[in-house]
């Protein structure tokens, strides 16, 4: 952690940082230069400062005794009045990471009538389900629902906090991670845990080109975000098991300054992250209209359809069909995708799925590496002919 000060006695009021400051975060007041919140402690005022009146500081993290840190804390979503799927993917995860170090996995829940998901949640294997509801928790709202989550933090002093990356996770988890002046590592693809606690969250980074491994040395708990879909969701066990712990509403809870004046629930529309079969356009398509092939073949297979990133900057599709880093997750049973090159960007987002399929003209384009069956071809002869052998019937 480092900051910058200014020594106002040194100062002469040059200017100088103003000027070198990209944040605007310094400026002169009465003569002096004065910090503002914007500072990112970089350091480019203290390197341009002749008098030497602004100084950068290292100040030395102090680590935690890692060993009163233990066991793991997963964050189960309610979303749309359903437990949303990637919490029991998480819960999955969290028991594989917790039994080699003994740890026990917990989960919290919160929401207006979140009691009634504990019992299921009874059903997956972890230790004490902390509950959450109260008609104040109606609707989401991110900071009550951090003051719940932030308070069985406290009480359960978990290692690691593992929360989904949804809407409602990517807002909650680093609102989190602040108020316990700890790391958040988002969008996490694996999570390994060493025997000394650390949490390996590996990442693409740098566009996809690399694979980081971040880990949180100093602090905790450590805190995790992963997709939909990325991990393996566990099987539901028979038996139930676990306790359910119903907690007060926290003080914050009712101090929040943000009131929901209303709220409408958008037309539910199936993602492509859910759907069992999946046909993917990319840019060997060489106009919108040939994308109308692409939908009638995922028809056809009973599936959905989606699209690499150069068609959703072309305005061929919304976001919420593109398949990537900066799109969507996916792993469907069967995925076909025509005319994808297969950049890290896209394939790294759905590599997992269960059988691939790849139609290209280039038998060197990087999407056949991931391919169980590379078709090199024109996908202008592929698709029709396969769209035509579904309709007749024929194998
Ligand atoms: C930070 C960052 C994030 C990104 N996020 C994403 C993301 O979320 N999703 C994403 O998709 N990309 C993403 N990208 C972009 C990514 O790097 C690629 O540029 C993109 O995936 C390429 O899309 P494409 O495969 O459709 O097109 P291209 O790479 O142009 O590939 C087209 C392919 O079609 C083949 N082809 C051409 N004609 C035919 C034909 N008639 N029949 C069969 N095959 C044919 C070609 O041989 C070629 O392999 C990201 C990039 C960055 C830097």
């Amino acid at each position: 952690m480092a900051k910058i000060a200014v020594l106002e006695r040194k100062c002469t009021g040059c200017g100088l940082c103003e000027k070198s400051c990209p944040f605007g975060a310094i400026g002169l007041s009465g003569g002096k230069a004065h910090l503002n919140e914007a500072c990112r402690a970089c350091g480019a005022c203290a390197k341009a400062c002749p008098s030497g009146a602004v100084i950068r500081l290292e100040t030395r993290t102090e680590s935690v005794d890692k060993s009163k840190w233990r066991g793991i804390l997963v964050y189960s979503e309610i979303s749309a009045g359903h437990l949303h799927p990637v919490s029991t993917e998480l819960i999955g995860k969290a028991l594989e990471l917790a039994a080699p170090l003994g740890y026990e996995v917990n989960t919290v829940l919160v929401g207006d009538g979140a009691h009634a998901f504990a019992e299921e949640l009874r059903h997956y294997g972890v230790s004490k389900i902390f509950v959450y509801d109260a008609p104040e928790l109606a609707g989401f709202r991110a900071d009550a629902y951090a003051a719940c989550a932030e308070d069985a933090i406290r009480l359960t002093k978990p290692s690691v906090v593992l929360v989904g990356s949804t809407l409602v996770g990517r807002s909650l988890a680093p609102r989190l991670a602040t108020r316990f002046h700890t790391g958040l590592t988002a969008d996490c693809t694996q999570l390994e845990l060493r025997p000394n606690s650390d949490l390996v969250q590996i990442r693409p980074a740098f566009g996809g080109n690399i694979m980081a491994q971040i880990i949180t040395a100093n602090t905790r708990p450590q805190f995790a975000t992963v997709r939909y879909k990325v991990m393996d969701a566990p099987k539901r066990r028979q038996e139930a098991s676990g306790e359910i712990i119903c907690r007060p509403l926290p003080k914050g809870v009712y101090v929040s300054p943000i009131r929901l004046i209303s709220s409408r629930a958008l037309p539910a529309r199936k993602s492509i992250s859910d759907a069992d079969v999946l046909v993917v356009g990319g840019r060997g398509l060489k106009k919108q209209a040939d994308l109308e092939m692409i939908r009638t073949l995922a028809e056809l297979l009973g599936g959905d359809w989606a699209v690499s990133r150069p068609l959703v900057e072309k305005g061929w599709a919304g976001n919420d069909r593109q398949i990537g880093l900066s799109g969507r997750t996916v792993r469907p049973r069967l995925i076909i995708t025509c005319g994808v090159s297969g950049a890290i960007q896209f394939a790294s987002c759905m590599n997992m799925s269960e059988r691939i399929v790849a139609i290209n003209t280039d038998p060197e384009a990087p999407i056949f590496s991931v391919a169980h069956i590379a078709v090199t071809a024109d996908l202008y002869e592929v698709v029709p002919d396969l769209i035509q052998k579904l309709k007749e019937g024929t194998p």
